[in-house]
């Protein structure tokens, strides 16, 4: 368990004030000119050194990618950009730091801005986070009175203004290149890559794009020192991290927890236990909608850090964990997430735009006990044929939780469509691939 000592967010629960004033008495901007002062090559190594990784869902090493920003700054401006849209199912991390630890991350804006030569800096917020958008401009509001951030923040002699940028609501606008499109007045929908956000971003320029969580440990990480940070957690999968646990809990909750602390102890003792109990548990969710379930029997010992659950075929994604009681019927489960991802594909890429609307049909009839057996093996073509063809990673978001549930649920879907192992259809079907795999699988379940 986390000890106190080390706990980045002491008020994720607001029980001691978002205010500058008590934000400034747990020790926000107490050297943020120090910390510039030590210069912009010192704070992105320090980072590096640190081995923090995005917070947003990739996981990919903050120091690195600030490293890619321009040293100097040509004829164009740089940009920091964050990404403040949490709209992936599970994930509410976010919104508590908007609301309750808002210094952190506008000081965090500030050394980032300062690392990465930008004087703008925009907060893309998801639209619905209204109030949350309040309680945020009334903080970057306080930061300017007091000269923490505008013309000399913090006394550093760097001018940084924060707007932020409000979303409609759309899911895709999370996935960093469809954001920069929104705050350009475009629909908001990825681009294509290269050219990378670091060197053709906003407005053609270099932009650095980091989530909420990830730039509000930064001031933290630089304060106490990058190897107090990697003494946390695992090797490349270090620090602390805001878990997220919803779904069949007794007490859902978001909690500061080491990385690689086990998903058990998450949901046993920070959430209350499972509703039923531990032996009532049919799957878990561990990163956000997106990613791909684990069974109970891997729920019992796994580790949440990236590495731990890659491992073992899904992902932490943005730790957001959906708990899963024997009480739900688990394809109706998917097939709700499946109609999720139907509705905000942005439409660009065929696999996905049609894929998607496929996956939620076949997953509705197999729900109903409609499915034909053939299905099985044309659902999991379809992930296969999404999966790595599109042009955003919204492709595999919408791809891997059906491919979960296949991987796990197999033989209830086989049992609830009650398949007749004799029909041979085979070669009418062309996109069948593993026929005579199903047919063994159906006759297990049958014997
Ligand atoms: Fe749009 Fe889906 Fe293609 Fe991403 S993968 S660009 S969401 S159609």
């Amino acid at each position: 368990m986390l000890e106190d000592k080390d706990r980045i967010f002491k008020n994720l629960y607001n029980d001691l004030g978002a205010d500058i004033g008590s934000a400034k008495n747990r020790g926000d901007w107490s050297n943020t000119k120090e910390i510039c002062s030590k210069g912009r090559d010192w704070i992105i190594e320090e980072v590096k050194k640190s081995e923090l990784r995005g917070r947003g869902g990739a996981g990919f090493p903050t120091g690195l990618k600030w490293s890619f920003a321009p040293k100097k700054v040509g004829a164009k401006p740089h940009y920091l950009v964050i990404n403040a849209d949490e709209s992936e199912p599970g994930t509410c991390k976010d919104r508590d730091i908007l609301r309750f630890e808002p210094h952190k991350l506008i000081e965090g804006c500030l050394i980032a801005s300062y690392a990465v030569n930008a004087h703008k800096c925009y907060i893309y917020l998801r639209g619905e986070y209204y109030n949350e958008g309040l309680k945020l401009q009334n903080a970057i509001d306080e930061a300017y009175k007091a000269n923490l951030i505008g013309k000399n923040s913090s006394g550093t002699g760097w001018e940084l203004d924060i707007y932020i940028h409000y979303g409609a609501g759309a899911y895709i606008c999370g996935e960093e290149t469809a954001l920069l499109e929104s705050i350009e007045g475009n629909k908001g929908q990825p681009r294509l890559k290269p050219p990378f956000p670091a060197l053709v971003g906003l407005y053609g320029c270099p932009t650095i794009i980091n989530n909420v969580e990830t730039i509000a440990v930064i001031p933290t990480i630089l304060r106490k020192g990058s190897k107090w940070f990697a003494s946390l957690g695992k090797p490349k999968n270090t620090g602390t991290k805001i878990f997220c646990i919803s779904g069949n809990v007794n007490s859902p909750c978001n909690v500061e927890e080491e990385m690689g602390i086990k998903l058990k102890d998450l949901i046993e003792k920070h959430a209350g236990g499972v509703v039923g109990g531990w032996d009532n548990l049919q799957a878990v969710i561990p990163g956000g909608s997106s990613m791909p379930m684990l069974s109970k029997e891997i729920s019992e010992n796994i580790t949440m850090d990236f590495d731990s659950l890659v491992e073992n075929n899904s992902g932490l994604g943005t730790a957001g964990i959906i708990v899963i009681n024997k009480d739900q019927d688990i394809i109706k489960c998917m097939a709700r997430i499946a109609r999720f991802y139907k509705h905000e594909s942005c439409g660009q890429c065929t696999p996905c735009r049609e894929g998607s609307g496929w996956m939620w049909r076949i997953l509705e009839r197999m729900a109903r006990g409609e499915a034909s057996k053939d299905e099985i093996n044309m659902l999991s073509d379809v992930t296969k044929q999404i999966e790595g063809h599109t042009i955003c990673a919204f492709g595999e978001g919408s791809a891997w939780p059906v491919q979960g549930l296949l991987r796990h649920f197999k033989k209830e879907i086989i049992e609830r469509n009650n398949f007749d192992p004799l029909i041979k259809n085979k070669k009418n079907i062309p996109y069948l691939i593993d026929q005579h795999l199903l047919e063994e699988d159906i006759k297990n379940v049958k014997s």
